[in-house]
């Protein structure tokens, strides 16, 4: 099927740049009218806003800091008054601040903790409770759909990085309980774990031919992924073609978390 989205509603945060923008993108093209949430790049997302409306799709631009709940409520109902239900949310937005253990501040610490588990909580939260209240709809088997954006180090440790790690390892959970909670009400809790795809968050990890040869030793599959491979991965947990998955980690990692380093360990 050419639009399996079509007529459906997808909010997703931390939508002005990286793979959020793009699966915006692919959402629209696929049917879906959009919700692009920034936190505070307004010009990027009425860009993308504008590209989706001229090329036919429907799409507005949101603003609010996800780690705050106040914000997600206002943001959850204005995407209600634009588009009157929710069908998909995708919980993407998420930071690193890294610094060695010894080193972080408990302020690095709290705020990575604040935006990428607690404010994928907030908005998983919401999404269900407007799930809870709106009628079925006939284009999608599932009540509701949320996928959240994970990592592979919600598996891999990651030194230098202990914020964003327990971040994500929480996210794992925080996502399968939701699965398990909320699977008898027809809503599906999926998971994204890509390894190193090419956005801003880790330019510094590909920007130099020396980071990018690095960066490759540890992705079996020979490139770097682009947000696009993400987006697909998206697409499919969005729609009725994964409708019998529910709890799953899709990785989108070219191999990364299949522990390279034992290829060569005999
Ligand atoms: P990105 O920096 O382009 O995207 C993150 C987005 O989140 C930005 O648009 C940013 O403005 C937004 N954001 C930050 N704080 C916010 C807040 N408080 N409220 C709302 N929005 C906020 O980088 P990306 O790679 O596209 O990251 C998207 C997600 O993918 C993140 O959760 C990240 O942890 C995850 N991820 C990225 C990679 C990678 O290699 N790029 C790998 C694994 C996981």
């Amino acid at each position: 099927r050419e639009h399996p989205l079509q007529g459906q509603t997808a909010l997703i945060t931390g939508a002005s740049s990286g793979m959020g923008e793009v699966v915006a993108r692919r959402f629209a093209t696929a049917g879906a009218a959009v919700g692009v949430n920034y936190h505070s790049h307004s010009e990027a997302a009425t860009k993308i806003v504008e590209g989706i409306k001229r090329n036919g799709g429907k799409a507005v631009a949101l603003q609010a800091d996800v780690s705050a709940e106040e914000k997600v409520h206002s943001l959850f109902a204005t995407f209600m008054e634009a588009f009157g239900r929710i069908d998909i949310l995708v919980a993407n937005a998420g930071i690193q601040m890294d610094a060695p253990a010894a080193e972080m501040a408990v302020e690095q610490w709290r705020r990575v903790l604040d935006v990428n588990l607690t404010g994928q909580f907030l908005c998983a939260r919401e999404a269900i409770r407007c799930f809870d209240q709106q009628k079925p709809s006939p284009r999608s088997k599932a009540a509701g759909k949320i996928i959240c954006m994970s990592s592979v180090h919600q598996l891999i440790p990651w030194a230098g990085h202990v914020n964003y790690a327990a971040s994500k390892g929480g996210l794992m959970l925080m996502m399968k309980t939701l699965a398990q909670e909320t699977a008898q009400k027809r809503i599906r809790v999926n998971g994204i774990a890509p390894g190193a795809i090419r956005t801003p968050i880790n330019r510094a990890a590909w920007k130099t031919p020396e980071a990018e040869a690095d960066l490759l030793k540890l992705i079996p599959y020979g490139r770097i992924g682009e947000p696009e491979d993400v987006a697909e991965a998206a697409l499919w947990l969005a729609s009725d073609l994964s409708d019998y998955v529910t709890g799953a980690t899709l990785f989108v990692d070219g191999g990364m978390a299949l522990y390279p380093e034992f290829r060569d360990a005999g």
